[in-house]
C-alpha cells in the first residue's frame, strides 16, 4: 500500500466535505485512509461524500451498488468511533434527478441517517433527452435546464449543499447574457432557500480551455463567483477529492478566488446546524407523533 505520510504542517484547509472513496471505481482509498490522512495534516472535519448509487436506473458506472450501501455506511460508523478527534460525517454526493429525491430522503436521511446529502448536477433532462455536462455540449435550452434542476434541488430541501454549482461551464464556454441571466436566477434562489455553494478546487486540477475571452478554468468558472458576490450567498470551499492526498489540494486557488470576490464562507457551526435542521425536518415530517428529543436521539453524529 502506498504511504499515506506526509510532513506536519498547519493545513491549508481544515474542512472537507467532499470526498470519493474506492467505491465509486474511480477513486482511490477507504474511508480509513481518508481519515488517517485527515488527521495527519490536522483537519478537524471531513465529509465522505461518495458518488450515491441509484435503485433502478444506474444512470452511469461511476458510482457504488446498491449492495454496497451498508458497507459503506458501517465504515463510516466504524470511523466515526476509531477517530474520536476528528468530526467525521456520513454524506453522499447525490444527482440532482427528482426521480430519486423521495429514495433519497426515506433510505438515506431516514433510514440509514447520513449526515448530510450534497447535491450535484450532472445530468441535465432536456425535453426527454439527458445530457451529461461532461460530454454534451449545451445550448441556451440546457442552460435552462440546469438552472430548472438547480432550483428544483433547493425546493426539495434535502441537500446541505450544492457542489460545483458552476458546471455547466464545462461544455459552455463562453459567457454571454444567456449565462448571466441564468446565473442571476441561481443566485436569487440560492439566496431565497439560504444554500451554501462550493466553490470546488478540484476544477483547478482540470486543464483549462480555450474561450473567446482567453483561456480558463472550465470551473470554477471566475466571471460567475463575480456575479455570485453581488448577492448575499455563503459559500464553502471543497477539493472533490478521488484519494487522500487531494483532501487540501488546489486549496490556495480556490482562496484566492473567494477572496477575490469577497465571497462569505459558511462556518463549521453553521454548516453543521444546517445539516441538522435538515435532518430533523426530513425525519419529523414523516413521522408526525415525532418531538423534537425523539428525533435527537436518533441522530448520531450532527444533530447530538
Ligand atoms: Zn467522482
Ligand atoms: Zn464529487
Amino acid at each position: 500500500m502506498k504511504s499515506l505520510d506526509t510532513p506536519n504542517h498547519k493545513p491549508l484547509i481544515t474542512r472537507n466535505l467532499h470526498t470519493h472513496q474506492w467505491y465509486c471505481l474511480h477513486a482511490d482509498g477507504t474511508v480509513d485512509d481518508f481519515c488517517r490522512y485527515a488527521q495527519k495534516i490536522n483537519m478537524t472535519m471531513i465529509g465522505m461524500s461518495d458518488h450515491v448509487p441509484m435503485p433502478h436506473d444506474p444512470v452511469d458506472d461511476d458510482r457504488m451498488s446498491m449492495e454496497q450501501l451498508d458497507d459503506y455506511s458501517t465504515a463510516i460508523d466504524q470511523a466515526k468511533l476509531d477517530y474520536p478527534d476528528l468530526i467525521v460525517l456520513k454524506g453522499m454526493e447525490c444527482e440532482a434527478l427528482s426521480a430519486f429525491y423521495q429514495y433519497y430522503r426515506d433510505e438515506l436521511l431516514i433510514k440509514r441517517e447520513f449526515d448530510y446529502l450534497a447535491c450535484a448536477i450532472h445530468y441535465v433532462d432536456v425535453n426527454g433527452t439527458r445530457l451529461n455536462l461532461f460530454e454534451d455540449s449545451l445550448d441556451v435550452k440546457g442552460l435552462r435546464a440546469f438552472v430548472d434542476h438547480f432550483v428544483n434541488a433547493l425546493e426539495a430541501d434535502l441537500f446541505t449543499f450544492m457542489v460545483h454549482p458552476d458546471l455547466f461551464g464545462f461544455t459552455y464556454p463562453n459567457w454571454d447574457a444567456n449565462v448571466e441571466a441564468c446565473v442571476r436566477d441561481m443566485m436569487q434562489a440560492a439566496v431565497a432557500y439560504d444554500m451554501p455553494l462550493e466553490i470546488n478546487s478540484k476544477g483547478f486540477r482540470r486543464p483549462q480551455i480555450q474561450t473567446n475571452n482567453g483561456m480558463r478554468y472550465r470551473y470554477p468558472w471566475f466571471q460567475y463567483w463575480e456575479v455570485a458576490a453581488e448577492y448575499n450567498i455563503r459559500v464553502l470551499i471543497n477539493t472533490d477529492a478521488h484519494r487522500p492526498s487531494e483532501l487540501d489540494a488546489t486549496v490556495a486557488e480556490a482562496r484566492a478566488l473567494k477572496d477575490r470576490y469577497g465571497l462569505r464562507e459558511i462556518s463549521d457551526e453553521a454548516i453543521l446546524a444546517r445539516m441538522c435542521e435538515l435532518a430533523q425536518r426530513n425525519r419529523v415530517s414523516v413521522k408526525p407523533g415525532s418531538t423534537r428529543s425523539d428525533v435527537s436521539k436518533k441522530t448520531r453524529g450532527v444533530c447530538v
